[in-house]
């Protein structure tokens, strides 16, 4: 599905075709950074850790699946980036020891945790829905992002501070039907920032979240496959057009970095002009 994204268009007109970034020889502000970026092998995930490798991070991707993970890592290293890949369902503790194992053994610690993975099996109404979606949803979406941050922090601390990055969505902020459950997730994680930040603050690490619009990825593809269904959201987007995954790739660069120092418990909506309300 997604490869008819890149043909999406209404009443002739593109709705992806955005210039391509590119990152100046100049900016260098992952230099010396070790990444974890997770749910990383393509779309939005892929973006990021391209974008903070060509920074200058070296960096540790992940995905369930190991044919995936060798693919990305290919790509990112033809690209000239420094960059170890595992196969990690982030839900999977054992999982994620080896990502954390593998940022310290190959790149001798941590300093920025991505947390990017995310499911939403299938379409439905909040009181539709079974409870096994709301348990798939919750144990994915939020409480890795959790575990995830709770397993980042040690490694941190030993480098001084870092940062964290968590990624929702501007649904977290207007629960979309028929994505209600999945937007919930995506509340709570702009909650978790809040309050993981107030605790870390004091060790120097800074904690921030995304909240991404309609980007063009397979994951998109439950809202833009159906035309009808994209003829609602379209106009709802002051920019008619879906974001590209290096647009949310570049203000999770600038999260990550030095830049952005006096930021935490943050989060930044890039969605096109969608307003967020809360
Ligand atoms: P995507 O293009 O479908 O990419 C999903 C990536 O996640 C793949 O690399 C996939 O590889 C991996 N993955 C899936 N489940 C995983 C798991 N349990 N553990 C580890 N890796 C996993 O998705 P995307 O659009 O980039 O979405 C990334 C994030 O952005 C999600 O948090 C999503 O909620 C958020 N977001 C997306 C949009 C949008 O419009 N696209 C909007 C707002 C927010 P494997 O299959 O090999 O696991």
């Amino acid at each position: 599905m997604i490869r008819s994204l890149g043909r999406l268009s209404i009443r002739g007109k593109s709705l992806t075709s955005v210039k391509p970034y590119s990152v100046s020889a100049e900016l260098n502000r992952m230099k010396g950074k070790v990444a974890i970026v997770t749910a990383s092998t393509e779309g939005i995930g892929f973006g990021i850790a391209k974008r903070l490798g060509n920074e200058g991070a070296s960096v540790v991707i992940c995905s369930r699946k190991d044919n995936n993970v060798q693919r990305a890592v290919k790509e990112l290293r033809r690209e000239g980036i420094t960059v170890e890949g595992v196969a990690c369902h982030v839900a999977d503790a054992e999982q994620r020891k080896i990502l954390f194992d593998t940022a310290n053994a190959k790149f001798g610690g941590l300093d920025i945790l991505v947390s990017n993975a995310a499911v939403n099996p299938g379409a439905s109404s909040v009181l539709e829905a079974e409870e096994a979606k709301w348990n798939k949803i919750f144990e994915v979406n939020v409480k890795s992002s959790w575990s995830l941050a709770k397993e980042a922090y040690p490694n941190l601390v030993k480098r001084g501070g870092g940062s964290i990055v968590f990624i929702s969505s501007i649904v977290g902020y207007k629960p979309m039907w028929p994505i209600g459950l999945y937007s919930v997730s995506k509340t709570a994680l702009i909650g978790l920032t809040k309050a993981i930040a107030n605790e870390v603050a004091g060790a120097n690490i800074r904690v921030n979240c995304v909240a991404p619009g309609v980007i063009a990825t397979k994951f998109a593809s439950i809202l833009t496959s159906s035309e009808d269904l994209w003829k609602e959201i379209l106009p709802q987007i002051p920019m008619r057009r879906l974001g590209e995954p290096s647009e949310i790739a570049g203000v999770v660069a600038f999260l990550a970095s030095s830049d952005a120092s006096f930021i935490t418990g943050e989060t930044i909506v890039a969605a096109g002009g969608i307003h967020a309300h809360l």
